[in-house]
């Protein structure tokens, strides 16, 4: 039904027909709009006629004729499509008012302020929506009238003031148009309809449809529903209410009221509404009977439900039932509560909660202390509502069009307005954080806020803001635009000044964790984390983490008291390693009676070298550094081993290039310079001049395809020994401690066979020594990362010496694309994506169509040599959750992210494996 009537058209159907009480009315389909604007703008064939048919049908429904000069039938034209999209379109009520009808109306209901506040309305709506004029030009007029006749209230204002009003009204129409108002009610309605139309192609729509990925040619429905009146007097209201607390999920119905007012006087918080529990006083039988419709449509959904209803002379009516847009926590209870009250299965509840959402649930709040720090400080500008949690510190920007601008210059933006509407969302979307003066819990500001997952607080105490000199001010404090904030939209506080942020704490999060332990129970994939520390691994492990898919050494190496150590070892590594390898070239060609000169001659040339790798300063540099890297590595793999106890950790050996971990050059050719100018301090620029050439004689043009990975380990084969020792006593310690150690060694950046045969050979071996001479057996693996396309072609030849392979995803997609990743994301990769391009970035989303294809290849390769082989992936593709289904996809044994992202992919995981019985299913 949603294809075809929309999102609102379906919502009102299902009412009517389960027996609500729903004012009659009928959907125009988006099969029409999408017919209309194919044949340029016309009405398809029939329509105009069937729209008849159904008003005769509404007006036998309501005893009520359309146009009728004493019994007017009213009607509002509303928008509706499949997906909900705020604000694409104004609807106009009170369709089918005119001069005459108008008296009518007024006679009818013996009520001719009510009547002419109807028209008045009718006038400002079809003036806005359909006509296009500037909406700012009425509100003045209706102000001014307000302020003349000292009526504070639209409802305060007279029925001749009203009159006054339209017809003021009608004479800026005229002046804009050059054309009278519309007086005949079938042209007022076949032109809303054609508005209608024509607003699925505004730019708003268009650009909040690329926002949600929602395609262009589903085209919107238009319901076309006889009028109900909220503003007769104090027995009649408008409402909007959500079955459960949009914000924390708690379910108890939640909403606001509005007494003596119509449509979207409570939306736009132009009024500050009631809590809907004022109705249990004022109205109590409405008060139930509406939270028994509330009852049954969630139901009947098995959702909760967002509804919009009025109240015309003490009688209920529903005008709209959606399932509710709600914050990450109340995503969480709800669906969890949901299955607790058997709504819902425990599948449907993981469903029901985006990835993204739990992202949100972990994202850091105030520091607790921080903000009682600000608050004695007389920080505390004013509380506002609570409108959507989270916090935000950041500079103060008055206009979506500026916040837009500065989106580059200003990384944290807290968007601050009077009020929100749909011409604010492009500023939004830059936004950290909202805040308006205006509008309740149902406010533009805060319905948008949430579904973006932006912390907000609405309708703040005596906050002003001054957009056009660029300041607000509240309670005697003026803040200037650009001056920073701090909201926390969890509890309503706004903040002078920048205010520190913890993360949460998951432990405490009940219904997540339950949530996520469904998770664990239907997800296939293994879900592990990269961790270089213990402290990385236990936040893994608090986290849900089953293992470590990626430690990366180098980390460990630029700490403050080891870097010297390892800046030692590497300026020493070239000449050692030559001296070295001669010296066993020589011993060996003398073993093997395969020396060109005489034995003699080559024995003292053995003697020679022997002495001078004895006298070289470059070996003894070398091997002692090593031997206290291999101390300080002991115990990073012993923290990390013991910690994960049970669990496989996946150790990379050193990967980048060498000199990452040396000064950079240009620094020290400055310096260098500069010492040579001021020729004060000799020794200085001697040992610098040494330090230059040195790193000098390490650059590399391109060090992303330079000596690094595999190929370091091949070059300097002590470097791999000293960590595969390290491991290997850590290991070996702790297993004799009865901990069980699982350590795999994973050798990097791999191209051909010959690199991985090499080199486990050589690490096996020192492996294999190493428990045979402690006597302790070591549960391990050596394996590979797949990350450039050769190993991916190759893989089955790989997989002979591999017992795991662990995609390198942030690697292998710099080299399919050919993209070195920090020079095409500063330069050309967003504009790629902006221009479409590219679909998306692929380094946050995973290239399925070409990294995705050699990954598949490399999979089915890989296992046919080698049907044990554990695959996996640890590039930052492992914590995004459309990554993580093409993943569950290619039946990978886990991915392996960032700890922080953990509950992310273990929910992701999940949702593929349901997502993948439900395909089968089809
Ligand atoms: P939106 O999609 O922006 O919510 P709606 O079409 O639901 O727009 O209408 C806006 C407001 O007008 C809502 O508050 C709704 O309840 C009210 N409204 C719509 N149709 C009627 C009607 N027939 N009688 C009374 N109020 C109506
Ligand atoms: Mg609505
Ligand atoms: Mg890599």
């Amino acid at each position: 039904m949603r294809d075809l009537l929309g999102g609102k058209g379906a919502g009102l159907s299902e009412m009517t027909n389960a027996g609500l009480p729903v004012p009659p009315g009928f959907t125009i389909t988006t099969d029409a709009c999408n017919t209309y604007n194919q044949q340029n703008f016309t009405f398809p064939d029939g329509l105009w006629e069937q729209v008849q048919d159904a008003l005769r049908f509404i007006e036998t429904e309501s005893g009520k004729n359309f146009g009728d000069p004493s019994n007017p039938l009213l009607v509002s034209v509303r928008s509706g499509a499949k997906f909900s999209m705020p604000g694409m379109m104004d609807t106009i009520l009170n369709l089918g008012l005119n001069q005459e009808t108008v008296q009518g109306l007024s006679q009818s209901t013996g009520n001719p302020q009510f009547a002419l506040d109807s028209y008045r309305r009718f006038i400002q709506m079809f003036s806005k929506v359909v006509l296009g004029l500037d909406a700012n030009e009425f509100e003045e007029i209706l102000a001014a009238k307000k302020q003349s006749t000292g009526a504070i209230q639209d409802a305060d204002l007279t029925a001749t003031a009203l009159e006054e009003i339209c017809r003021d009204f009608k004479e800026l129409v005229l002046k804009r148009t050059g054309k009278a108002f519309e007086e005949d009610p079938q042209k007022q309605l076949s032109e809303s309809i054609k508005a209608v139309f024509d607003s699925w192609n505004n730019q708003r729509a268009f650009d909040y449809r690329n926002y949600n990925n929602i395609p262009h040619d589903l085209g919107t429905a238009v319901n076309i529903v006889s009028m109900v009146f909220g503003n007769m007097g104090d027995d009649c209201g408008t409402g909007v209410a959500f079955t459960r607390n949009p914000a924390t999920g708690e379910n108890v119905l939640y909403g606001e009221f509005l007494t003596n007012a119509q449509g979207e006087d409570v939306v736009a918080g132009i009024r500050t509404p009631e809590s809907i529990s004022a109705l249990e006083q004022s109205l109590p039988e409405i008060y139930h009977q509406f939270l028994e419709v509330g009852r049954r449509l969630e139901t009947n959904y098995r959702d909760a439900q967002d509804l919009e209803f009025t109240i015309e002379r003490g009688k209920l009516y529903m005008l709209q039932t959606r399932s509710a847009k709600r914050t990450a926590q109340a995503a969480v209870k709800i669906a969890v509560d949901m299955v607790a009250e058997g709504l819902i299965t425990k599948h449907e509840a993981l469903q029901r909660v985006e990835p993204q959402q739990v992202e949100q649930l972990l994202l850091p709040r105030f520091d607790e202390i921080a903000k009682e720090n600000a608050e004695q400080q007389g920080h505390l500008l004013t509380r506002g509502l609570n409108a959507s949690p989270g916090a935000a510190s950041g500079q103060v920007v008055f206009s979506a069009d500026k916040a837009q601008a500065l989106k580059d210059e200003i990384s944290n933006i807290i968007l601050v307005r009077p009020e929100t509407s749909p011409d604010d969302v492009h500023g939004m979307l830059v936004a950290k954080g909202i805040l308006t003066a205006l509008g309740g819990a149902t406010s533009h500001a805060a319905v948008v806020a949430r579904g973006l997952g932006l912390p907000c607080v609405v309708g703040a105490d005596s906050l002003e803001v001054n957009e056009a000199e660029g300041y607000f001010s509240v309670n005697g404090v003026t803040i200037k635009e650009n001056e920073e904030i701090s909201i926390d939209g969890t509890t309503g506080q706004i903040f002078r000044g920048l205010i520190n942020t913890i993360d949460p704490n998951i432990e405490e999060e009940h219904e997540l964790q339950t949530l996520l332990s469904w998770a664990d129970e239907t997800k296939h994939l293994g879900v592990w984390t990269n961790a270089d520390t213990p402290l990385d691994a236990e936040r893994g492990l608090s986290l849900g983490a089953e293992g470590i898919g990626l430690c990366r050494t180098e980390h460990m190496f630029f700490a403050e008291d080891r870097l010297p150590i390892m800046r030692r070892m590497i300026l020493a590594a070239a000449d050692a390693t030559q001296l070295e390898e001669a010296h066993e070239l020589l011993r060996q060609q003398i073993d093997t009676n395969t020396t060109r000169e005489s034995t003699e001659d080559a024995t003292a040339k053995l003697k020679d070298l022997e002495a001078q790798v004895q006298a070289s300063d470059a070996v003894a540099d070398y091997h002692a550094s090593l031997n206290q890297l291999l101390e300080f590595q002991t115990q990073d793999f012993q923290g990390i081993l013991k910690v994960m106890a049970g669990k496989p950790v996946i150790i990379r050996l050193l990967d980048p290039p060498l000199h990452e971990f040396l000064p950079n050059y240009e620094g020290l050719l400055e310096q260098v310079i500069e010492l040579r100018i001021k020729q004060n301090d000799p020794e200085t620029l001697a040992e610098s001049e040494k330090l230059l050439d040195a790193v000098n004689s390490m650059r590399e043009i391109n060090p992303m395809l330079g000596l690094r990975g595999c190929r370091l380990g091949l070059m300097y084969s002590a470097v791999n020994a000293m960590q595969v020792t390290a491991i290997f006593n850590a290991a070996c310690d702790l297993v004799s401690q009865g901990i069980d150690a699982m350590p795999e060694v994973m050798i990097p950046l791999v191209g051909h066979v010959n690199e991985l045969k090499l080199v486990r050979e050589d690490l096996e071996a020192i492996a294999t020594k190493i428990q045979s001479e402690r006597g302790t057996q070591v549960n391990y693996k050596f394996g590979t990362m797949i990350e450039v396309p050769r190993a991916a072609l190759t893989a089955d030849e790989i997989a002979q010496y591999a017992d795991f392979f662990s995609f390198g995803t942030n690697d292998l997609t710099q080299t399919t694309f050919g993209y070195s990743r920090d020079d095409a994301e500063g330069k050309f990769l967003l504009k790629y994506v902006e221009r479409g391009i590219l679909p998306k970035n692929p380094f946050q989303t995973l290239d399925t169509g070409g990294v995705g294809k050699l990954m598949q290849g490399a999979v089915e390769l890989g296992l046919h040599a080698q049907p044990s082989l554990e695959i996996g992936i640890c590039g930052e593709h492992g914590g995004d959750p459309d990554s993580v289904a093409f993943c569950h996809e290619l039946g990978l044994n886990y991915v392996s992210c960032s700890p922080f992202r953990v509950p992310i992919a273990r929910l992701a995981a999940a949702q593929a494996a349901i997502e993948g019985t439900l395909e089968r299913d089809r």
